[in-house]
């Protein structure tokens, strides 16, 4: 079995619809995988219906995007959480609309040194979308001012440009707890991704995991070798799962389809640790 649990399509910031990126998993040889759009779960039934034709396993997930008290940002998987339950919904939306209020600022200020406009970022946000920093990369590709969305982030979108604009987003414990709450599975996605920013330490992975972390995603391109070394031992310390995907973002970032997997093992056993919904 070949299980990548980290997905994005265009109703975050991944550039494929659904469905579309369901039959690019199965051109890629996956058995299962699971849709992780950022503070979203409108791809779930257009993911669910394709697997279902393609024959494949769809694992229900989203991304929380969450902030600690020190503005470090956190990403949390959730797997198979109630996506009606009300305390979960409430904090997404308070969150996605607080992204959304970022991201006009964000271009209010690049506007004063590129000729970049919120409607120009808006062609590139698919209807009820996640607004991001990659959609604000579209634009200046767009525009002719980078050319990869790699490069806009290293040029213009970083935390440390003058066009940064932070925005609310839970803690990540209390975003574990909602997960549960849930009946989800949360996952520490890419806890050692350096190459993005400033990392949280031990004791904030202690305070996810007494709030009910279930699993550190282990293998992912951004964890440095070293650091998973050291993250296999907390996860073994504590009795979590260790699971390994791709992050895959379509042709929005380099990251390949079943690049990293989970074991069939470790996935039988999220499975088996979730009580929202079911796998499709
Ligand atoms: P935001 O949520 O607006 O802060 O933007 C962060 C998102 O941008 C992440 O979830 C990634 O998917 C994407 N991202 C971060 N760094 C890069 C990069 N270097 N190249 C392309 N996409 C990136
Ligand atoms: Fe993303
Ligand atoms: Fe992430
Ligand atoms: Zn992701």
């Amino acid at each position: 079995m070949r299980i990548d649990l980290h997905t994005h399509s265009n109703v975050s910031d991944g550039t494929e619809d659904p469905a579309v990126l369901i039959v690019s998993a199965a051109a890629a040889g996956l058995d299962a995988v699971a849709l992780t759009d950022h503070d979203s779960t409108a791809g779930w039934d257009g993911a669910a219906a394709a697997a279902a034709e393609q024959g494949m396993i769809f694992v229900p997930g989203m991304e929380v995007s969450c902030s600690t008290d020190t503005g470090i940002s956190v990403h949390v998987l959730s797997y198979l959480h109630d996506p009606a339950h009300p305390g979960l919904r409430a904090e997404i939306e308070k969150s996605r609309t607080a992204r959304l209020t970022r991201a006009r600022r964000m271009v209010e200020l690049m506007g004063e040194d590129f000729p970049i406009t919120w409607d120009i970022v808006q062609q590139h946000v698919s209807d009820g979308a996640t607004v991001g920093r990659p959609h604000i990369a579209d634009a200046l590709i767009t525009l002719g001012i980078v050319s990869t969305r790699s490069e806009a982030f290293e040029r213009v979108l970083t935390a440390r440009s003058p066009y940064w604009v932070s925005h609310y987003a839970p803690h990540p414990a209390r975003a574990v707890a909602l997960i549960r709450d849930a009946g989800g599975v949360p996952v520490f996605a890419h806890p050692s991704a350096f190459n993005r920013g400033a990392v949280v330490g031990g004791a904030v992975i202690e305070e996810m995991i007494d709030a009910g972390l279930l699993g550190l995603e282990v293998e992912h391109r951004d964890n440095p070798e070293v650091a998973r070394v050291e993250l296999r031992r907390l996860a073994h310390r504590h009795g979590l799962l260790v699971t390994g995907s791709s992050d895959y973002h379509g042709s929005g970032k380099p990251n390949l389809l079943g690049e990293n997997l989970t074991s069939p093992e470790t996935f039988e056993a999220l499975v088996s640790l979730a009580t929202g919904t079911h796998v499709g």
